[in-house]
């Protein structure tokens, strides 16, 4: 999606250890219109899927993840990042290792809000390692639900999480996907798609 890649080259800056700070209109201050944008991609993307519901991962996942359940007119649930698991058996649960804080988190979800009858689409605002994607599949699917794709709005080609993820032939569509990023002169080289 040009309008992305063109805002990534403007506003995004490559910090150290393969990290992409787009702080600045996507993961803290959020450029709402551009998520408007992307949402309306999204809905392109994924127009013949029955989606009723949107699932994504607090916290920064949930802004982009709002605008997309609004362009498909269904509601959005979010993973939560649990301190202490829940063992009365209201919550399905799965272990994430997060890429930004190197740390291994919980994450729930309430076994009210998903269940057989979902037909998932699953949006983050990143993809790396694939670590919170491969765990927000398995909540779905121990949910019995069905993920019917999963967008993305930058994926770091360099990493693994992208053929991971194709190669289980879920459709995964990233709006942007960085091959390469040079911290020395800020280049950044995007995949033609
Ligand atoms: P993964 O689980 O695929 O390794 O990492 C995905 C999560 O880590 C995303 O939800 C995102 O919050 C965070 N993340 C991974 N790489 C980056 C990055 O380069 N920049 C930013 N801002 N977040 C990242």
């Amino acid at each position: 999606m040009k309008l992305l890649e063109d805002r990534i080259r403007k506003d995004g800056i490559i910090a150290e250890g393969g990290v992409l700070k787009v702080d600045c209109f996507l993961n803290h201050l959020m450029d709402v219109k551009l998520f408007h944008e992307m949402g309306m991609e999204f809905k392109r993307l994924f127009k013949d899927k029955p989606i009723n519901k949107i699932l994504t991962i607090e916290a920064s996942g949930i802004g982009i993840a709002c605008v997309v359940a609004e362009c498909f007119d269904v509601p959005v649930l979010f993973a939560k990042k649990s301190q202490s698991i829940n063992l009365s058996g209201e919550v399905y649960s799965t272990k994430v290792q997060s890429f930004t804080h190197k740390r291994v988190y919980d994450v729930v979800v309430s076994k009210k809000f998903i269940g057989p009858e979902d037909h998932v689409l699953i949006i983050d605002d990143f993809l790396a390692n694939g670590c919170a994607l491969q765990g927000l599949i398995q909540l779905v699917q121990e949910a019995g639900a069905t993920v019917e794709g999963i967008g993305i709005c930058v994926e770091k080609g360099f990493q693994d999480g992208g053929r991971i993820i194709r190669e289980t032939g879920i459709q995964l569509e990233s709006l942007a996907i960085v091959d390469a990023m040079d911290p020395a002169t800020g280049e950044i080289t995007f995949r033609e798609q």
